[in-house]
């Protein structure tokens, strides 16, 4: 079936996602299935490039086409666009492939003027709600397609709600309505120099642009960015035939989601409103009721919600987030979508929906947002804070937040790019806010329920946020939070959790996720279904045991010289670098033997029968020193002060020391396997203390496994070097032992010279490990310590480079060198193992890569391993479905 440019909805279905858009392939997906929706069409996201790429014109012809289809509506609506006899009205909604909650723009209740305004209220024997839809019309007509700020509207409306001593818009009467009408159209035309449009079809066409180029409104541009959604993406525009919740109070309108959200639980969930539109619901204007509370007030129309509920489940095989409206007791459903959830909730749907047998673990699998699951290790309020709760709101999304208070989005994301912690407070966000949402570690509004713009926000974040903080009041004009006995003062602190929806003044201490059963088991399917080894970098035998609670299959680095940083350590390493003559420099070692051998040995322990990858030492020697100012200033000091010869001579030497040690490219410098040959003893005593620890761990029953990494190598002779070296130390220290003690050497692929002759150095080597952070820098040019802060984050938002290469491995360039390495290395070494231990191995879209060329395992921070058990598990299915279509195209 093809899809016209403007195509009805009993026309295409979900597999024309990216010419429909979400809302129109789905609106079409329901019209077959043959559930309660309101008939129209939707043009579609062609249209929309269309639109941009001739000057934002819509094409020749297509109003034509357009209201050829309006005709078929008023055929079947049995009513007339623009007439004062039956006059149809439509909803004109954007709808882009990628959901963008509320980034873009929606006009209701198109199709009135002055002449069909009475044909309504005759139709609809009801003068009151046909005046009621006019004013909403003009001012969302206004708003979108105009740019009239909504304050002008708002003050209106606020003034005849203030004389009639109501405080619902739902209360004003018929001749407050004709008068708020009177009022919009004169506001209306002061600010366009226009009166308003009465012709229906120009009305139409206004509108249908206007949602056209809210695609590239700045809130829609910041969410995309986020979002990765790409700019030519566009929306589609759905045209549909209105229904009316705003008609008397059995009508209504509502969101549903047919699973809780928040915590995946199995039951229904959401907000309505009686007499009202759906903006009144999503824009968190009035507060709404609890869904269940809709059986006792209709119970048919609540039991026929819920069948359609579980139909729409079923079909899409996920959960979904459905909008309706009830027009005079009868259902309609506007909209379906894959419900936005939370971390924990998308874990609980996964698996849930496995367990129902709706979908397989693969399919769960690949669900799971990865990015998304960080968030989850979300935190909470440490159980032994003990502070008074200031008030309660809604808990829209969970999870603790601290910050200090900001009332405004600008001033959020200023000072959160001061280095400040923010708490957004606001009466309600609108999608304007999006940039102070971003900036802020939580979210506090006053008013608006759970399917807020805010808390559907928040939560499609994983942020923080708790809404409909009723007992809170903002002071604009003193910029005071005030509650009770409480008054915040902006920018002072503030703690919320987003679970409870409790609000604490002040600053609370905050402590980090623990990991529930879906995840746990969530976990195992991964486990079960990836080929990638998963091991950890760790540093220290705590690390390892973190690791080890996080699933790790061993460790794939340990920078030892972040053994060398604590207190009582650093004097013995600076002793040993300033050591002038070899003995002192010995001295020093046999110090340092003992501490690394324990470090080991516990390492060892911890990995029993994993393997554990162990670095010599990587870094320039002056690292470890104080910086020649610092040493300088205290040399002054000491000398005004009054010195001991001895203690002045001490730091005479250690400047004189540093000096000599001093690069101008330290990077490029004496590090690294260059260190190990210039000072062979430094490597010398770690290979013992290496091998020293797995005797003794040998001797204790436990299987060790170590691997000796070289790092920095750049020619085979580098690594033939060092590894007799470790050969000959390993012969020593292990004596007989040697055959329960099956040791590997390997080296870090970090320098591209390294990478382009991997095969000669994978003579000598029995694992690659790909340091991507060094090889990133080497292969680009970029110094990792600067260009984030000079040029990279300029390149990256100017889009020279996709992404930051330091963060998403350049699979184009560094890509290129590792995937050489790999064949190059293999097709000299079959047994070789290889592995990525630089940042990208807890990024999905490099762990795609890795999948790809094959790597045997991943090395990552012990916090970053569930997320990367799951990214590796989804690299597989993913490489697998492809190679399943390749079969098919065959
Ligand atoms: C690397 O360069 O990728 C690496 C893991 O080593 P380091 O970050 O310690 O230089
Ligand atoms: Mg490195």
């Amino acid at each position: 079936m093809t899809v016209q440019r403007v195509n009805p909805f009993r026309n295409g279905g979900k597999e024309h996602i990216e010419l429909l858009g979400g809302k129109g392939a789905h609106l079409a997906e329901m019209t077959k299935a043959g559930l309660p929706v309101p008939p129209g069409f939707t043009i579609t996201t062609e249209v929309c490039r269309h639109y941009y790429s001739s000057g934002c014109q819509l094409p020749a012809g297509l109003m034509n086409e357009v209201l050829h289809a309006v005709a078929e509506l008023e055929r079947e609506q049995n009513r007339q666009f623009g007439s004062a006899e039956r006059p149809l009205l439509v909803s004109v909604r954007s709808g882009s492939v990628t959901s963008m909650p509320g980034m873009m723009d929606t006009v209701l209740n198109l199709g009135l003027n002055d002449d069909t305004v009475e044909g309504l209220a005759q139709l609809t024997n009801n003068r009151r709600f046909a005046y009621d839809c006019y004013r909403r019309f003009i001012q969302m007509y206004g708003s979108v397609v105009c740019h009239i700020e909504s304050i002008h509207f708002e003050r209106v409306l606020q003034k005849e709600k203030n004389l009639a001593a109501c405080a619902d818009d739902g209360q004003l009467s018929e001749a407050s309505l004709a008068r708020i009408v009177q009022d919009f159209k004169r506001i209306f035309e002061q600010k366009t120099g226009n009166p308003f449009p009465q012709d229906v079809k120009k009305q139409l066409q206004k509108a249908i642009e206007a949602v056209f180029s809210s695609w590239s409104s700045p809130r829609a541009k910041v969410y995309r960015k986020v979002h990765h959604i790409p700019d030519n993406q566009g929306t589609a525009v759905n045209v549909q035939s209105m229904v009316f919740g705003n008609m008397g109070d059995s009508s209504g309108t509502g969101v549903l989601f047919t699973r809780d959200p928040s915590t995946g639980e199995h039951v229904m969930f959401g907000e309505y409103l009686m007499n009202a539109q759906g903006e009144d619901v999503v824009g968190g204007t009035r507060t709404p009721s609890p869904i269940s509370e809709l059986e006792a007030v209709m119970p048919d129309v609540f039991g026929e919600l819920s069948a359609c509920a579980r139909q729409l489940e079923l079909h899409y095989k996920d959960m979904q987030d459905i909008e309706f409206t009830i027009e005079t007791g009868k259902l309609y459903l506007l909209q379906t979508r894959n419900a936005k959830r939370n971390a924990r909730a998308a874990l609980k749907v996964a698996a849930d929906l496995v367990n129902e047998g709706l979908i397989t673990k693969e399919e769960a699998l690949m669900r799971i947002d990865v990015q998304h699951l960080n968030h989850l290790l979300h935190r909470s309020i440490h159980a032994d804070a003990d502070h008074a709760v200031m008030a309660m709101g809604l808990p829209a999304s969970p999870g603790a937040a601290c910050g200090q208070v900001v009332f405004d989005a600008d001033q959020a994301d200023e000072w959160k790019r001061a280095g400040k912690p923010v708490i957004l407070v606001r009466m309600e966000t609108t999608p304007e806010d999006i940039h102070g949402v971003i900036a802020a570690e939580g979210i506090l509004t006053l008013r608006g329920g759970m399917t807020s713009h805010a808390a559907v926000v928040a939560r499609g974040m994983g942020k923080p946020c708790i809404c409909g903080c009723e007992a809170l009041m903002i002071d604009e004009e003193r910029r005071l939070l005030i509650s009770g006995e409480f008054a915040i003062n902006e920018g002072d602190w503030l703690t919320i959790d987003g679970g409870s929806g409790k609000v604490y003044s002040g600053q609370m201490e905050l402590k980090e996720a623990d990991i529930f059963p879906e995840l746990l088991l969530i976990l195992q399917w991964a486990d079960q279904i990836r080929s990638l080894k998963v091991l950890a970098n760790a540093d220290s035998p705590l690390d390892a045991r973190k690791a080890k609670e996080f699933g790790a299959e061993g460790i794939g680095l340990c920078r030892t010289e972040h053994m060398f940083l604590s207190p009582s350590r650093v004097p013995i390493v600076q002793q040993m670098i300033l050591a002038e003559k070899e003995s002192d420099r010995q001295q020093a070692l046999n110090r340092l033997l003992p501490m690394q051998r324990c470090d080991f040995e516990e390492m060892f322990e911890e990995m029993d029968g994993c393997p554990v990858t162990i670095r010599l030492l990587d870094p320039p020697l002056h690292e470890f020193l104080p910086n020649v100012e610092e040493l300088t200033e205290r040399l002054t000091k000491l000398r005004t002060d009054g010195d001991t010869a001895g203690e002045r001579m001490e730091l005479e030497r250690m400047i004189r020391r540093v000096r000599e040690l001093q690069e101008t490219n330290p990077m490029l410098g004496q590090r690294g396997c260059r260190l190990g040959i210039m000072f062979p003893e430094i490597y010398e005593m770690q290979i013992e203390a290496i091998f020293k620890a797995a005797l003794r761990s040998i001797q204790k029953g436990i299987t060790v496994l170590p691997n000796v990494m070289i790092p920095l190598v750049g020619h085979v002779n580098e690594l033939y070097l060092l590894r007799k070296l470790v050969d000959h130390v390993a012969d020593q220290v292990l004596g007989e032992e040697i055959r329960n003690c099956p040791y590997k050497v390997g080296t870090m692929i970090e320098v591209p010279r390294a990478a382009l002759t991997a095969g000669e150095i994978a003579r000598s080597a029995d694992f690659f490990s790909f340091g991507t952070n060094d090889l990133t820098q080497m292969t680009f040019g970029y110094s990792r310590d600067d260009a984030e802060g000079k040029f990279l984050s300029h390149y990256v938002e100017n889009k020279l480079l996709p992404n930051n290469p330091f963060q998403v491995l350049d699979t184009e360039g560094v890509g290129k060198l590792i995937e050489m390495a790999v064949i190059q290395g293999r097709s000299r070494n079959p047994m070789l193992t290889t592995s990525i231990c630089g940042e990208h191995g807890g990024d999905l879209e490099s762990i795609m890569f890795c999948q790809r060329v094959g790597l045997d395992y991943i090395s990552c921070s012990p916090y970053r391993l569930p997320v990367t058990r799951i990214a590796a598990a989804q690299a597989y299915i993913r490489m697998q479905w492809e190679l399943q279509l390749q079969e098919a195209a065959v």
